[in-house]
């Protein structure tokens, strides 16, 4: 699933094909990816693109497209026939389009005028310079439920998914299962410094290539070739060779060393 360094990629591949480019209108394909009245767009120039959290926003000269991936969307700019599975299109005055392709149909596009009204609840970024290591600690202080669940919870921290938690937890030696409140000074910084160092890394090597997910220009993410933990269930954990473990927390599919990473 594309979690922010997948969509962080688009954000920097697709500015050059989309910026100049005049929306021509577009249209719903699969009638519950989009509600919006693309005639909106129409006659307007795309300037830039930015992300909140998983969200990619195509900034227009008085809205914005607004594009959530969830499982399997990827975005395709093209001149010729619309690709299979395609659930949204945007059609630009070119000829060419931007199309969601989206085979198991869950992403989903907007189009407003005011950005807040999609992402005015996500919280903070962790790139960002607010992002201190004590604004982190301060956020923990008030928390009592679980690691895992918190850092996928998009209103807590923006844009970490199921293979981003996992690889930072084990980075931080921190189990997934381990109460926010009972975490160590020490641990917390640890984890700040790996919640930033994970994402840049995965950014760095254009994300991950899960199931369908193909970057800009239909560019594979690397990343995955450098993940530790995510999706190694039996292989031997990178440091103590001891085989990792799949478990379940908070209905999530989880992969842990259970040497490296204690509950208590
Ligand atoms: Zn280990």
């Amino acid at each position: 699933m594309p979690e922010l360094p997948e969509v962080d990629s688009y954000r920097t591949g697709l500015a050059k094909p989309l910026i100049g480019l005049e929306a021509n209108g577009g249209k719903a394909l699969w009638h519950r990816a989009s509600d919006s009245n693309f005639n909106l767009v129409k006659g307007q120039k795309i300037f830039g693109l930015d992300r909140r959290g998983k969200y990619l926003i195509i900034n227009l000269n008085t809205h914005h497209i607004i594009i959530h991936l969830r499982m399997t969307g990827r975005i395709d700019i093209t001149k010729g026939e619309t690709p299979k599975y395609t659930t949204v299109e945007i059609n630009f005055t070119d000829g060419q389009k931007l199309c969601l392709v989206d085979y198991r149909k869950f992403g989903r596009v907007w189009i407003v005028k005011n950005i807040n009204k999609i992402v005015g609840h996500i919280g903070i970024e962790p790139l960002s310079k607010q992002f201190t290591s004590n604004k982190f600690e301060e956020m923990l202080e008030k928390r009592t439920g679980m690691m895992k669940p918190l850092l996928l919870n998009q209103q807590f921290i923006a844009g970490i998914g199921n293979y981003l938690a996992d690889e930072i937890l084990f980075r931080s030696s921190i189990h997934p299962m381990r109460k926010a409140n009972t975490l160590t000074k020490v641990e917390k910084k640890q984890l700040h410094r790996d919640i930033r160092y994970i994402i840049k890394k995965s950014i760095s090597y254009g994300g991950t290539t899960f199931l369908t997910f193909r970057g800009p220009e239909g560019k594979k993410g690397d990343f995955w070739k450098q993940l530790k933990i995510f999706r190694k269930t039996g292989e031997p954990c990178p440091h103590c060779k001891k085989p990792v473990t799949r478990i379940i927390v908070g209905q999530r599919s989880t992969h842990i060393c259970e040497n490296k990473q204690k509950i208590i």
